[in-house]
């Protein structure tokens, strides 16, 4: 696949970037928001859901604490990549269930949290970024404000089908090198702590494989354009 490396000098901002679950952000992105931070583009987060689906066995971390648990630990990881909490939004979004909620709520809430601060540019996963949530987030994200977007990849490599990757026509693919942020992208991912073995009583919740993780820092990031917009 023909790509270009992205420069984050043709970024200006604010610029936002929207997480479906605490973690989508730090795995997709955490180089390229690090490398936004210290060149001082105004970085924003925004949090589509509560992130309290992952373990719903758990005795010890039912839904509510675990919710809570996983703002913490998203607040955490935004710090380390130098986004500070007054710069973040959650809206508490059923996690899971992102399709089942009315897409003109979604867009009337993200429009909302974006008039903190108007984004030049919004960072979003990939539209077949092959989980529920992430493709549920696309349209309803992208209707709340008329401004540029790139796509970012979270499972697409590991666990997308061929028809998810975008096709010749549709998009422009980026790469951005993770080496200079490895650090700082490791530390932001190793603060979702409930998605890397801390809750033990759900053998059927969710844990980021060490594969998923390497493969989040070996890189590089990737980045679909669409085409029909421009981003400067
Ligand atoms: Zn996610």
């Amino acid at each position: 696949m023909e790509s270009v490396a992205l420069n984050p000098a043709t970024l200006s901002g604010p610029v936002w970037v929207v997480a479906p679950h605490p973690d989508d952000e730090a795995l997709g992105c955490g180089a390229l928001l690090a490398a936004l931070v210290a060149q001082g583009t105004e970085v924003w987060a925004l949090l589509l859901t509560d992130g309290g689906f992952s373990h719903p066995g758990s005795r010890t971390y039912p839904r509510v604490r675990l919710a809570a648990l996983r703002l913490e630990e998203w607040r955490r990881g935004l710090q380390v990549l130098g986004i500070s909490p007054e710069r973040s939004a959650a809206l508490g979004l059923p996690d899971g269930a992102l399709a089942a909620v009315p897409p003109e709520q979604v867009t009337a809430a993200v429009r909302r949290a974006f008039q903190l601060a108007p984004p030049a540019l919004v960072l979003l996963p990939w539209q077949r970024d092959p989980h529920p949530d992430h493709r549920a987030a696309w349209e309803p994200v992208r209707a709340a404000w008329n401004t540029p977007v790139l796509g970012y990849s979270v499972w697409l490599t590991g666990r997308g089908a061929a028809a998810d990757w975008p096709v010749a026509a549709e998009a422009q693919v980026l790469t951005f090198d993770v080496t200079p942020h490895r650090r700082t992208k490791a530390a932001a991912i190793a603060a979702h702590r409930s998605q890397l073995g801390l809750i033990q009583d759900d053998p059927s919740g969710f844990t980021l494989s060490a594969e998923m993780v390497d493969r989040a820092l070996t890189g590089p990031e990737l980045y679909f354009r669409p085409y029909g917009q421009s981003v400067d």
